[in-house]
C-alpha cells in the first residue's frame, strides 16, 4: 500500500477513535443535566420556603414591635389618668386607652396567626431541606461515577489526539487538508476502500479505466457520487 495512503488511514483510525470517545463524553451530558435538574428543583423549593418563612419572621417582628409600642402607650395613658382634672379629660383619656387596647387585641390575634403560619413555614422548610440533603446524598455516588468516567475519557482523548497529531505529520499537507475538508464535522470517515468495482461508501460503480489507473498508481481519488475519498485496496 502507498505510504501516504497508509499514513492517511492511520489518521482516520485515530479520528474514528476520537469520534467514539467524544460521543461517549457527549452521552454523559444528559446524565449530569438530569442530576442537576433534580437537585435544582429541590434547591428552588428550599429557597422559596426560606423566603416564605423569612417574610413571616419579618411580619412577626413588626407586629411584636407595634404591640410593645401600643402597650407603652396604654401605660402612659394610665399614668395620665391620675393627672386629669376634669370629667371631660377623663372621658377622653379612657376613650383613648380603650382604643389602644382594641388595637393591641387585634395585633395580638394577628400575631397568633403569624406565629402559626411561621411554624408551618418552618416545618415545610425543614422537610424540604431534608429532602435536598437526601437528594444530594443519593446523587453523590452517581456524580462520582460520571466524573470518573469523564476524567477517564478525557485522559484517553488526550492520548489519542496526540497520536492523531503525530500520525498526521506523515500525511502530505494537500492530501490531509482534502481529507479534513471532506470529513468536516458531519462525517466520521472520509476515506473508503473500493468495494469490488464500486465506491465503498455509496456503492456507485467506478468505470473500469479509472479503476485500472487507481490500482496502478495507488492514487486516492474523490467519488463524484458521494464526495468521499476512495482507494483501490491492494
Ligand atoms: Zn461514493
Amino acid at each position: 500500500m502507498d505510504t501516504d495512503l497508509a499514513a492517511l488511514l492511520k489518521v482516520q483510525d485515530e479520528d474514528v477513535t476520537i469520534h467514539g470517545l467524544e460521543t461517549r463524553l457527549a452521552a454523559l451530558e444528559p446524565r449530569i443535566r438530569e442530576l442537576d435538574t433534580r437537585r435544582g428543583k429541590a434547591l428552588d423549593a428550599v429557597e422559596r420556603a426560606t423566603a416564605t418563612a423569612g417574610a413571616e419572621e419579618k411580619k412577626q417582628a413588626y407586629v411584636r414591635e407595634k404591640i410593645a409600642e401600643h402597650k407603652l402607650l396604654i401605660e402612659r395613658n394610665q399614668a395620665q389618668m391620675d393627672a386629669v382634672k376634669t370629667m371631660k379629660q377623663a372621658t377622653a383619656a379612657v376613650a383613648q386607652m380603650e382604643q389602644a387596647k382594641r388595637i393591641v387585641a387585634t395585633e395580638e390575634s394577628d400575631l397568633l396567626a403569624i406565629n402559626r403560619r411561621l411554624e408551618e413555614a418552618r416545618g415545610v422548610l425543614h422537610s424540604l431541606q431534608n429532602e435536598l440533603a437526601s437528594i444530594e446524598a443519593q446523587q453523590e455516588a452517581a456524580r462520582g461515577e460520571v466524573m470518573a468516567e469523564r476524567a477517564e475519557i478525557d485522559g484517553e482523548l488526550a492520548v489519542v489526539r496526540a497520536q492523531r497529531d503525530a500520525a498526521s505529520a506523515h500525511v502530505p499537507a494537500a492530501l490531509l487538508s482534502r481529507y479534513d475538508r471532506i470529513r468536516g464535522s458531519r462525517r466520521v470517515e472520509a476515506v473508503f476502500a473500493m468495494s469490488g468495482m464500486a465506491c465503498g461508501n455509496c456503492d456507485t460503480a467506478i468505470p473500469m479505466q479509472r479503476r485500472h489507473v487507481m490500482s496502478a498508481s495507488g492514487a486516492v481519488e474523490l467519488c463524484e457520487a458521494c464526495g468521499v475519498l476512495m482507494y483501490f485496496p491492494g
